[in-house]
């Protein structure tokens, strides 16, 4: 289970011992190769805690915490793109980039923190302001290039040829690694879920004791909780893409989701929170201080 929400904040900052991950002994043995996130990225040993002002508290290896940068769909212009930043590992990786991202990433103090992205899908509402992103990292703060993760080849070539019509170069702004080069994060492939023929992908990132897993727009919620059910049981928070229309077949309709209640902590986002139905029993990340950046 999740913690609940009075202890939501404490319990999203578990401590795991980072010598010992018993979860790894029964992945498959290509897993051996993968390296976590942080060991290449960040390079102090100590756990300290280093941001107050934005609630992260950033251990080498030992926490894993999310913040939502918005929690809106396409048109819920007053509530920002669906986005988040996940402190995991020794990195901040941040989840899609649409076209409010960046500037709520600048407003938030949060863009020098970023250093990897995951995208689940190539909507402009989840990539739209991901050039600006990648150009700031260069051009005003001269720092390394963003990595992108990618789940698949075709994705990424689908990535590139996106950029390549802002950026010219997309390989000069941006260091694209393969995520099966990252243990515990794991690409679901959602493709033709949410959008006919359109690629797009849920993640599942995993700590010795929690696991944290993020829908993308999904408008078939099956599949993605079929594979959560063979996974070993852990304490699991899913973030689902919700709809509060029953005609809305792009994203999941929130009966929908009443069958998956009993297992994992479900919050919805990629939603306006004022039209929530009354009969609504799944929180949405809207009203969840605790999630928000
Ligand atoms: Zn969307």
């Amino acid at each position: 289970m999740c913690p609940n929400r009075s202890s939501l904040y404490a319990a999203t900052q578990l401590l795991l011992a980072p010598s010992s991950h018993p979860d790894r002994s029964t992945r498959p043995s290509s897993a051996s190769n993968k390296q976590t996130p942080g060991h290449n990225y960040f390079h102090s040993s100590s756990a300290i805690p280093v941001s107050l002002t934005t609630g992260f508290l950033f251990a080498r290896q030992e926490t894993m915490q999310i913040k939502f940068l918005g929690t809106g769909g396409a048109f819920d212009t007053d509530y920002l793109n669906s986005a988040a930043v996940l402190a995991f590992r020794g990195i901040h990786l941040l989840i899609d980039c649409g076209f409010t991202v960046f500037p709520a990433l600048v407003k938030k103090n949060l863009v020098q923190k970023v250093s990897h992205i995951l995208l689940t899908h190539l909507h402009n509402d989840h990539s739209g302001s991901l050039a600006n992103l990648l150009l700031y990292k260069s051009i005003v703060e001269h720092s390394k290039p963003l990595v992108i993760l990618y789940p698949s080849e075709h994705f990424k070539q689908q990535i590139v040829k996106f950029l390549e019509l802002q950026v010219k170069d997309p390989e000069k702004y941006a260091t694209f690694v393969p995520l099966e080069q990252f243990a515990d994060i794991t690409a679901v492939n959602t493709f033709g879920l949410h959008s006919e023929s359109l690629q797009s992908y849920a993640y599942i990132f995993d700590e010795e004791e929690t696991r944290i897993v993020y829908s993308g727009d999904l408008g078939k919620p099956e599949a993605l909780f079929d594979k959560l059910s063979k996974l070993p049981p852990k304490r699991t928070c899913v973030f689902h893409d919700i709809s509060f229309s029953p005609d809305n077949d792009g994203h999941t309709y929130y009966k929908k989701l009443l069958p998956y209640l009993s297992g994992p902590e479900v919050f919805g986002y990629h939603c306006d929170p004022t039209k929530n139905p009354a009969d609504n029993p799944i929180r949405l990340v809207f009203f969840q201080q605790e999630f928000m950046a």
